[in-house]
């Protein structure tokens, strides 16, 4: 929504009486106290209608619309399970996992980051760590739903070689499939040395495990200090004292024992400083909801830290909405999706005490909270975490390409070599279907599509290109069906036909050059280096090959695969369908069941992007370790 500087005088105007109207819509309880405010407000729009002002009435409506809008994909992106929250802690038992996973689904979420996955220290008898055993039950029960962060073994901290024991338990935690490492508020508060004394969070004895981090790829997802209210007294003044009465041990106002609130802070700062190659995500708002001034500067300043939202929004919610807003806005790529949301034998839901425990209709009714704040404008609500304090937060409603971000592309990126592969499905066809390069027939709608939009080379999203690929199966034929958006076409002209376009000793000549749409399916499991390519250009130039084994390709090879490709100038798409003859592929026919490897590309030139389906994370697709899975469904 733009707006002129003239305007945006009536503009507040009509904030404020959105803000009230949709106070009044959320909240159910406080309708009878807001009738006569209601009534007043409504005297305000006729006057202003009558005198014939449109620059009231456009924006209110423009707001209302944008708020409604963004739901709806916000929505959307629920009902297809995009949205990633990165702060959880799960106890991995069976009865556990299902609860959460009943909860996820209920709520849209897709994908849960266990931060609690455990140590990767052997068990006394030699047997699987404590994080092995969390994560192989999880996979198993539930694949795809969760990834585990690895937690640190303290036990060896006095002992000389404890900075290469620590390292070595990152090494380890990678090797064992750790998404990231968590440190809790342990460290700097009550983590203490064999002297007695507090282990400090910039502890130098720590710099070769963070520093691992870094080299491996592994997000660090880190607590340091806790809300300021737990170094003030401890009494029923203190606005926190709902929680603190509940948990002595959270309060940390004796100052013999604790080291004050901002030296945390300030020590966390120090060690993201020293390590600029890791990646810190600094949970709870980079454990300052108190201070935006502190968050904008230290985000600013440290290019490798990122905050989660954590358990916060009741915090950061307190603040001037529209300047929390505008921190977002500003740093929209380093802010993440993250509740708190915890599953022991009690629920918690961002924090919790002795009071009954909670259900899993509460936990329905938090998450909406959760929404409502980043998606609306609502003013004065009552949070979602009441124990936190008695106080009333408001929206920021956030646009959609932000939301997005902090939902899930933002943790894609972040987490890309640590998420599951993604898988595709192709439906089998009661029938041949005709190439037309539009599908408009009905077949491809039951198609689930997904998508080509991360870089290859790093998994940055890229939603502007955002590339759909559908997929079909007959006894004979595999279908797909790829929809790319674009800005500008970058072909050879005229096509090639009869011969393929390649030279492997001259860069920009071959296919691949320019822009095309491209997909790698190997069928034989037992051999991963080992799959056939196909490319199409947006003038229907085709070009395929099998990689024998790779490095090794053979360009004569030819699947006789078949093609069209339709270009929408006007709707600036260009549709391209395969139609892949099975025998190609394998001397065996896929079943129902049968699953092969797959990666999906897009090459667009006029934007410099080289997108993946799965991201291989390297400067070449040709990463089988990274492939997807196509999978042959009924
Ligand atoms: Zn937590």
């Amino acid at each position: 929504m733009k707006r002129s500087k003239a305007k945006r005088c009536p503009d507040a105007l009509v904030y404020r009486v959105v803000e009230v109207l949709f106070q009044k819509r959320g909240e159910g309880s406080k309708r009878r106290n807001n009738k006569k405010r209601g009534i007043t407000l409504r005297t305000h729009i006729t006057t202003w209608l009558i005198a014939g002002s449109w620059a009231l009435s456009q924006p209110l409506a423009e707001a209302n619309d944008a708020v409604a809008s963004t739901r709806q994909q916000a929505d959307q992106w629920r009902a297809e399970h995009r949205t990633i929250d990165l702060h959880q802690h799960i106890d991995c038992t069976p009865e556990h996992l299902a609860r959460a996973v009943k909860i996820m689904d209920a709520v849209g979420l897709g994908l849960g980051v266990n931060l609690s996955g455990g140590t990767v220290t052997r068990a006394q008898d030699g047997g699987p760590s404590e994080f092995e055993r969390n994560k192989y039950l999880a996979d198993t029960l539930y694949p795809g739903r969760f990834v585990h962060y690895m937690n640190l073994d303290y036990s060896g901290w006095d002992q000389p070689d404890f900075a290469e024991q620590a390292a070595r338990q990152i090494e380890e935690g990678h090797r064992l499939g750790a998404a990231g490492f968590k440190e809790f508020k342990r460290l700097g508060l009550y983590l203490r040395d064999g002297a007695g004394r507090l282990l400090k969070v910039d502890d130098p004895k720590l710099d070769l495990m963070w520093r691992r981090c870094g080299e491996l790829h592994m997000p660090v997802s880190i607590h340091v200090a806790d809300p300021k209210a737990f170094w003030l007294p401890y009494d029923e003044r203190n606005e926190r004292w709902r929680e603190l009465k509940d948990h002595k041990s959270w309060w940390f106002g004796d100052t013999n024992k604790f080291p004050p609130w901002k030296a945390l802070l300030e020590s966390l700062n120090r060690v993201i400083a020293r390590h600029p190659e890791t990646t810190f995500v600094c949970v709870h708002f980079a454990n300052n909801a108190e201070e935006l001034e502190w968050v904008d500067a230290s985000l600013s300043r440290y290019p490798n830290m990122r905050a989660d939202l954590a358990a916060r929004i009741p915090e950061i919610g307190r603040h001037n909405p529209d300047q929390v807003r505008r921190l977002f806005l500003k740093h929209q790529d380093r802010i993440l999706f993250g509740t708190d949301f915890q599953v022991y034998d009690r629920l918690i839901l961002g924090s919790s005490g002795n009071e009954p425990p909670p259900t899993d209709a509460d936990a329905e009714v938090f998450f909406a909270k959760e929404w409502r704040w980043l998606e609306t404008r609502d003013r004065n609500w009552e949070h979602m975490t009441p124990i936190q304090g008695d106080w009333k937060i408001s929206s920021i409603g956030l646009p959609a390409a932000v939301l997005r971000k902090v939902y899930f592309d933002n943790a894609r990126k972040l987490l890309a070599g640590g998420l599951p592969l993604p898988r595709l499905q192709a439906r089998r066809l009661s029938r041949d279907l005709d190439l037309e390069g539009h599908f408009d027939d009905p077949l491809w709608q039951t198609a689930k599509p997904v998508r080509i939009e991360q870089s290859g080379r790093d998994g940055t999203v890229r939603p502007g290109l955002s590339t759909s690929v559908r997929a079909l199966w007959s006894p004979r034929d595999l279908y797909l069906a790829y929809e790319c958006p674009f800005t500008r076409l970058t072909v050879f002209q005229p096509p090639l036909s009869g011969r393929k376009r390649f030279d492997l000793s001259r860069d920009g000549v071959s296919l691949w050059d320019r822009d095309v749409v491209e997909a790698f399916i190997g069928a034989d499991a037992a051999r991963p280096r080992h799959y056939a390519e196909f490319e199409v250009a947006p003038t229907n130039e085709q070009l395929d090959l099998m990689v024998m084994d790779l490095p090794a390709k053979d360009f004569d090879w030819s699947s006789h695969f078949q093609s069209v490709v339709k270009v929408d100038n006007k709707a600036k798409v260009w549709r391209c369908e395969m139609r892949i003859p099975l025998s190609a592929l394998s001397g065996t026919s896929p079943a129902a069941g049968t699953l092969w490897r797959l990666n999906l590309f897009r090459c667009d030139r006029a934007n410099q992007a080289a997108l993946a389906w799965s991201p291989p994370l390297s400067g070449t697709f040709h990463t089988p370790s990274r492939f997807g899975v196509l999978e042959f469904v009924e």
